[in-house]
């Protein structure tokens, strides 16, 4: 691809070229795109040039913001890096605010927030708040508020023919259904206005026990998970923390299920809540405590740093109390690789039809399952194998998977379980009607075309 497009005003790069490397990188390592071409788009007028000048050489689209999810890299064709589009603009009167296609939570957070505002954002405030929304997006507040699908108003997006198109409920039925939830690859979303919540700070943190000292962690949380109201967001995690300087000194060497807590209320009652957990045994670590909503990364308190990593996981209409107990034997310490097992307390609000209905799947489940590996050259069949040995007891529980949660590549069978009945098929009429030449990589197999799959 030698031509060069015209009317960008953003970075064009090509491989060898200084700063090609770095703008094809995201934080996921294990999959990076390899163009013939990247344009750092600045705003919607050069990735309509870039998708134009795509079209007319018959070349492939892919699209990346901060890169935490790309499953599937593309060789060749043109990447449109969204990284430079991270306008927020908020509406204090009108509760909403617009967000550019590569603006990360942390700057919708930082912008709502001086309004006594918050958006639908999820445990790490690095991740892209469109892609992670086109996903459906489980955050914080899921359990009161919904996916962060449901919060979308309108959406602008480029089409294959080079269109700018609004996508609203009204206007293009199809186009907003499929766009939350279904995971992008029908256009490129340039922005959406999303509706914010009157939320300034939570009751959050981590609970962190010893495996080995308090076995019955688990299923204590899951029990408490049965009582509490749809204010309260949590999840546990289980993973080997290493014996290095780095790791807080009570968690060197340990491995320990961090329970992750997000409150929506006051301390007090936070702490009352929480307290039969506080009860199940010694903590290795407590940092629960009123947190500001712009302090929301201490709830899951995660890596921030790029690394290459795969995930499975399952969505389950309910946890066998009697099946826990085989996470830490196939997922534990003395599994072949590291591994975090992490389930999710979902229902409330996420089980509740949305007003205007979505391609988001398996509103129904209670919990999530899943596991994640930080993987190492050569270790991606042991992390795919590790992670069907941690899943395989919970089969009969599972409707289907997260398509946000999914870390590596998936076969169409498998992208075809990230959705209800129907709506796999739904998704791919749509992929063909508005990308009828497959122009769009998509992150999962679901062209009718071939050369997606
Ligand atoms: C540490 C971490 C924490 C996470 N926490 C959560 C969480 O709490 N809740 C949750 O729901 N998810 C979570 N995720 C998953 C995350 O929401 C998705 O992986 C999301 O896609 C990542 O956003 P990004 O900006 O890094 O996307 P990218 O990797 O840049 O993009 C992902 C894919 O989205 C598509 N895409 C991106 N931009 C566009 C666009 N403008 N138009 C059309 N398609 C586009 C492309 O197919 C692209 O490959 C987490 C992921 C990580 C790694």
């Amino acid at each position: 691809m030698t031509e060069t497009p015209e009317n960008i005003r953003g970075p064009v790069f090509r491989p060898a070229a200084e700063g090609y490397d770095d703008e094809r990188t995201g934080f996921q390592r294990l999959a990076t795109h390899r163009p013939d071409l990247i344009v750092g788009a600045t705003g919607v007028d050069d990735v309509r040039a870039a998708v134009r000048h795509a079209a007319a050489l018959g070349a492939r689209v892919a699209v990346q913001a901060a890169g935490h999810g790309v499953n599937e890299p593309m060789d060749g064709g043109v990447l449109i890096s969204t990284r430079r589009m991270t306008d927020v603009r908020a509406d204090p009167a009108a509760r909403t605010a617009w967000v550019e296609a590569g603006a990360p939570w942390a700057k919708v957070i930082e912008a709502t927030a001086p309004h006594g505002l918050a958006p639908m954002s999820g445990s790490s405030p690095g991740v892209g708040a469109v892609p992670y929304t086109l996903g459906g997006g489980l955050g914080l507040m899921a359990r009161k508020y919904g996916f962060a699908a449901d919060h979308v108003r309108r959406l602008t997006m480029v089409t294959a023919d080079g269109r700018v198109v609004e996508v609203t409920p009204d206007g293009e039925p199809d186009l907003f259904w499929a766009l939350r939830g279904g995971a992008g690859g029908l256009g490129v979303v340039t922005g959406m206005e999303i509706g914010l919540l009157p939320v300034t700070q939570l009751y959050g943190g981590g609970l962190f026990f010893d495996v080995a000292e308090v076995p019955g962690v688990l299923e204590a949380w899951r029990h408490w998970t049965e009582t509490v109201p749809e204010e309260m967001t949590s999840a546990v995690a289980m993973l080997p923390f290493p014996d290095l300087p780095m790791v807080p000194e009570a968690l060197r060497g340990k491995y320990a299920a961090q329970v992750q807590i997000a409150f929506l209320g006051t301390e007090e009652e936070g702490r009352r809540l929480v307290e039969p957990l506080r009860d199940v045994g010694p903590r290795l670590r407590d940092t629960l405590r009123e947190i500001r909503y712009t302090e929301s990364a201490a709830v899951f308190d995660e890596p921030d740093q790029p690394h290459a990593f795969q995930s499975q996981n399952r969505l389950l209409r309910d946890l066998d109390p009697g099946l826990l107990a085989t996470l830490p034997k196939t997922g534990g310490p003395s599994a072949p690789i590291m591994c975090v097992v992490q389930m999710r307390h979902l229902g409330g609000a996420l089980a509740r039809p949305p007003r205007v209905p979505s391609a988001v799947g398996h509103r129904a489940a209670a919990y999530s399952l899943n596991a994640l590996s930080m993987v190492g050259p050569g270790q991606e069949e042991i992390a795919r194998r590790l992670h069907h040995d941690v899943l395989a007891p919970f089969e009969d529980q599972a409707l289907g998977r997260g398509i946000n949660f999914g870390f590596g590549r998936l076969t169409e069978q498998e992208a075809r379980t990230a959705f209800d009945p129907g709506d796999y098929d739904r998704l791919a009429e749509l992929k063909a009607r508005h990308d009828p030449n497959g122009m769009f990589h998509a992150n999962y197999p679901i062209s009718l075309d071939k050369r997606d799959q």
